[in-house]
């Protein structure tokens, strides 16, 4: 079973939102799994202290290495990466979160304080993610967001298959916009074509909206895009630049 295990200093944060909707339905039916460490636990002082002031001086405190050396050895990885949140790391990404939905699980390390001492990184296997260029408080929150996206791609999690093959980023655009009832909102329509019934025109529509919306608010994924080629584009079509 995909197995999500979280090394933390507040463990009572988990499952938290992981626990409700279709997520909560997943895990208490078994196609996935979560625990946590209490990083705590593996303090070596009766103060159950885990960091110390950074070397070199400055603002704040820094996670032991070897305090955190200690809490990873003692998780069973069963061949899942050990990824560590870090606002320095690889934008976490959907392709990435197909990659782990596709493996066992993974070890996910929450920083507190100014982080990790980068000793650890070096001493351990560990991959640094990122969630987006801000600074959280803490890798937590970072986790679940991780965590979410990879479960949900788990079969058998979300209800249909063919949502997530639609989505943003699946195929190198972001998702064109939906509609629903009423007919009419605030004396808005819904765009005609979608109510033609011409599936075609529908698809068709669908798909210039995905792309004209990924031109002009993602500059940096239409360039990808153009660049990956035919084969993620749909072959009879040339994108309008
Ligand atoms: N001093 C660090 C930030 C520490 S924030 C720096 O400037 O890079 C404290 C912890 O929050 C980090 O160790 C990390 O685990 C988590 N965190 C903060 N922002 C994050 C982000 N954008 N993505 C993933 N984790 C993040």
């Amino acid at each position: 079973m995909w197995r999500a295990t979280v090394l933390t200093l507040f463990p009572e944060m988990f499952p938290g939102p992981l626990d409700a909707s279709v997520l909560g339905r997943g895990r208490a039916e078994g196609h996935w799994a979560l625990d946590t460490v209490n990083i705590r636990d593996f303090s070596d002082n009766k103060y159950g202290s885990v960091d110390d002031t950074p070397a070199g001086g400055g603002a704040g405190l820094v996670m032991r290495a070897d305090i955190l050396s200690h809490a990873i050895d003692a998780v069973p990885k069963d061949n899942r990466p050990v990824l560590c949140l870090s606002p320095r790391g690889a934008p976490f990404t959907q392709a990435r979160a197909h990659e782990l939905a596709k493996g066992g699980g993974l070890v996910a390390i929450c920083g507190r304080f100014e982080g990790v001492d980068e000793r650890i990184f070096a001493a351990r296997d560990i991959e640094e993610v990122s969630i987006g260029d801000f600074v959280l408080a803490g890798g937590e929150i970072a986790a679940m967001a991780l965590i979410e996206a990879c479960v949900r791609l788990i079969p058998g999690v979300l209800g249909s298959a063919s949502s997530v093959r639609e989505e943003s980023f699946e195929g190198g655009l972001l998702e064109y916009p939906q509609y629903t009832r009423p007919r009419e909102f605030e004396g808005r329509a819904i765009p005609a074509v979608l109510l033609s019934g011409d599936h075609q025109r529908i698809a068709d529509w669908r798909r210039e909206e995905a792309e004209k919306i990924t031109r002009t608010r993602r500059p940096d994924l239409w360039e990808r895009f153009l660049a990956d080629g035919p084969i993620r584009r749909d072959k009879n079509k040339e994108p309008k630049r």
